[in-house]
């Protein structure tokens, strides 16, 4: 069970509201795009789930259990950021078996955990090299294989493509689709591309300055965008 409720979410920074009581829900396995501009606290609702962030008020659920007084490590998420700061003196495999080694799981089990994302991600040729002797888009696989050893219920992806090249990003957009339909985890999946959010979602969460504007299918919001800022950034006619 890893569905997501939220429920009259609000983010204060030293007294200043960024978040203005916020609710939301995401199904199992759904792929959730959260998008809006620069500033309008992407970020920030992410990191509340994966509870990096502490929750000023309201509630947050993960398979129906409030996690608001979790650690991260105890919510079965795993997050991937868009500066992925791999390890640059270990290997590929050593990267993406290093949360599992902290957790003091048994060397077979990590190898079976890494060579098992290792499969998922083509990256089965490289566990051997260090992050240097990678391309961009490689160092993004492994930095997805880090999460994925994790069997995690929840993945949340942090702009993870922002720091590619243009080509790279349309063929890692594919890649995490791919990802997405192997592993059938639920996804809350942040960006400010309203081209990343079409092509990916299966729901869209329109975020704008601290509130959600709308909520609804790529299809939905382009079709019946709920009013001019929605259709302007989703770069739909009306
Ligand atoms: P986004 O990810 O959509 O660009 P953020 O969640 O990073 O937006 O930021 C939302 C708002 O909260 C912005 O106004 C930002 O300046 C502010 N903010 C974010 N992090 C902090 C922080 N650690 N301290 C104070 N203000 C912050
Ligand atoms: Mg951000």
């Amino acid at each position: 069970m890893s569905h997501i409720d939220i429920n009259a979410l609000i983010k204060n920074y030293g007294g200043l509201e960024v978040i203005h009581g916020i609710n939301a829900h995401i199904e199992e396995g759904e792929f959730a795009v959260l998008v809006g501009p620069s500033g309008c606290g992407k970020s920030t609702l992410l990191r509340m789930i994966a509870g990096l962030e502490e929750i000023t008020g309201g509630e947050i659920s993960i398979g129906g259990r409030v996690v608001n007084d979790l650690l991260p490590k105890e919510r079965n998420i795993a997050m991937v950021f868009q500066n992925y700061a791999l390890y640059p003196h270990m290997t590929v495999a050593e990267n993406m078996g290093f949360s599992l080694r902290l957790k003091k799981v048994s060397k077979d089990e990590i190898a079976r955990a890494v060579n098992r994302a290792a499969d998922i991600l083509g990256l089965g040729e490289l566990l051997e090299r260090t992050p240097g002797q990678l391309s961009g888009g490689q160092r993004q696989r492994v930095a997805m294989g880090r999460a994925i050893v994790r069997d995690p219920a929840v993945f949340l992806f942090d702009e993870p493509l922002s720091n590619l090249d243009a080509k790279l990003r349309v063929k890692m957009r594919a890649e995490i689709k791919t990802l997405h339909q192997k592993l059938k985890t639920t996804i809350v999946y942040v960006t400010h591309d309203q081209i990343e959010a079409m092509t990916m979602a299966d729901k869209i969460i329109v975020l704008e300055g601290g509130h959600i504007s709308q909520v609804g299918s790529p299809l939905e919001l382009y079709d019946h965008p709920a009013n001019r800022f929605v259709a302007t950034f989703i770069g739909s006619p009306s």
